[in-house]
């Protein structure tokens, strides 16, 4: 039997970062094709089911790369690189919408009515998404973390 001859590294402790991080102001990387991450998808995917949401995006647990992952109604997806290609959906306004970095805060923001989003999955395969009504607002939401952009951002409804 072989022994490493060091010991791993402790598991890194992911947790929602503050809401004044300065990681929810950063334009996050595009992730490298082919690359893996269990631990960070699964922590994502933990964090977002222990604070009740529907959505997560890598910056709020202090990772600054363009992987995001949601779980609204039918839809349960991890999105790497996520896109979105077409809107054609005209803009309303998406009512009290909120953001587990900001607890408490519920804003209405201009949104696409429809989006549609392509993404790589867990294997790297590309998808499509037709995105409607919340789940549309909740694939902005999320993506706008992936460019620095929160809810309580000045720039985020112009
Ligand atoms: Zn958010």
């Amino acid at each position: 039997m072989t022994q490493c001859a060091n010991p791993p590294p402790r598991p890194l402790q992911r947790y929602l970062v503050g809401k004044n991080s300065k990681l929810l102001k950063t334009v996050c990387d595009e992730v490298e094709f082919g690359t893996q991450f269990p631990g960070l998808v699964s922590d994502l995917f933990r964090i977002m089911k222990e604070n009740g949401g529907v959505g997560l995006a890598a910056p709020q647990i202090g990772e600054t790369v363009r992987v995001i992952v949601i779980k609204y109604a039918s839809t349960f997806a991890l999105m790497i690189n996520p896109v979105i290609i077409k809107t054609p959906g005209k803009i309303v306004t998406s009512m009290n919408e909120g953001c587990l970095s900001f607890p408490g805060l519920r804003v209405d923001r201009k949104r696409h009515k429809r989006v549609i989003v392509e993404y790589f999955d867990e294997n790297w395969k590309k998808v499509k998404l037709d995105a409607r009504g919340l789940l549309a607002f909740i694939v902005q939401h999320e993506i706008d973390h992936l460019n620095g952009i929160t809810i309580n951002s000045e720039d985020s409804n112009a």
